[in-house]
């Protein structure tokens, strides 16, 4: 089982690192980066405001929309438009993040922001909440496979494991997949990753199962950008204690032969448990990785879905 980890190179806001950059010359502290991720991760931070040239304090900027499209404009005269700068900015930045595994950006920022951001009309009435920051938007079309999230919602728990696998998903096909030209390492990849996508979509599992198997009538270049985009699509799904318990039932099945009937008893005992709330998922796993331990298998000692990332997180609950 694979325990060792390379560290992930994680773009994110500037404030959130505790830089001084905002509006109000304050920063926005996400404790999760500063205290528990950074030690696994490369940061790459960015201010788009300061990178645009705003300074530090500065008047408040905000969505605005007008004829059907969104500005960046201030709030107070909406008079300075910085829509063409900031999209110019972000564009140029995005050319430069090929390397990155994932980007934690700010919510409610007109320039960061992820979703539901206020969009006001020219007049300063606000027309809805469904705005997308400049910065983060250009992002995502530009690198639509890149995990991205905000620190609001990385104080949720499962969002916030659900980010961290992604993000270690990531990485292993940069690594692993993305610049070889053979069949055989995308094969790999999906057969080290079976039991982990079926946590997050049974569905998404036979469907990139038939991408692969269809490798003889496709180029391969074409099969692993439809693979890798429906697979970081199905991991948004989170995986629920249903999808686990589904997939742990599987993993017994390897099994069946060596267990005694206490043991087999004893694991779906807390299988069961695990499904009603009463353990965590760490208890029937560890009794998983001790059978393996005594019954050893290649193929199950193989699954990212034992290890998807440092464990040693003390994400998965
Ligand atoms: S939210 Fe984005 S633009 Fe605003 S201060 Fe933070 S990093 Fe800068």
């Amino acid at each position: 089982m694979n325990n060792n980890f390379n560290k992930v190179d994680i773009g994110i806001s500037a404030c959130l690192l505790g830089d001084n950059v905002r509006f109000d010359g304050g920063h926005k502290n996400l404790i999760f980066a500063n205290k528990v991720l950074n030690q696994y991760a490369n940061y790459h931070r960015i201010c788009p405001e300061v990178g645009i040239g705003l300074p530090v304090p500065r008047p408040t900027i905000r969505l605005v929309e007008e004829n059907g499209q969104t500005y960046l404009r201030d709030s107070k005269t909406g008079l300075n438009d910085y829509t063409e700068t900031m999209r110019q900015f972000s564009l140029h930045k995005c050319q430069h993040m090929a390397h990155l595994n994932g980007f934690i950006v700010t919510s409610k920022s007109p320039s960061c922001g992820m979703e539901r951001l206020k969009v006001f009309d020219v007049d300063g009435h606000q027309q809805h909440k469904n705005g997308v920051g400049i910065f983060t938007q250009t992002l995502m079309e530009q690198h639509p496979n890149l995990p991205v999230e905000e620190d609001g919602r990385l104080n949720d728990l499962p969002l916030r494991e659900n980010f961290i696998e992604r993000v270690y998903t990531h990485k292993d096909w940069q690594e692993n997949v993305a610049g070889s030209d053979e069949i055989k390492d995308l094969i790999d990849f999906h057969s080290r990753r079976k039991y982990q996508i079926m946590a997050h979509s049974y569905q998404a599992y036979k469907s990139l199962g038939k991408v692969v198997a269809n490798h003889s009538k496709a180029p391969l270049d074409e099969l692993k950008t439809e693979y890798f985009s429906t697979l970081m699509l199905a991991m948004k799904n989170i995986a629920t204690r249903k999808r686990h318990c589904n997939v742990m039932q599987h993993i017994q099945g390897y099994f069946k032969k060596q267990l005694s009937t206490d043991d087999k008893a004893e694991l779906t005992a807390l299988i069961i448990q695990y499904k009603r709330g009463l353990v965590p998922l760490l208890a029937p796993l560890t009794l998983i990785k001790h059978f393996l331990k005594n019954y050893p298998n290649n193929y199950l000692e193989q699954q990212t879905y034992f290890n998807p990332y440092p464990l040693d997180m003390g994400l998965n609950g």
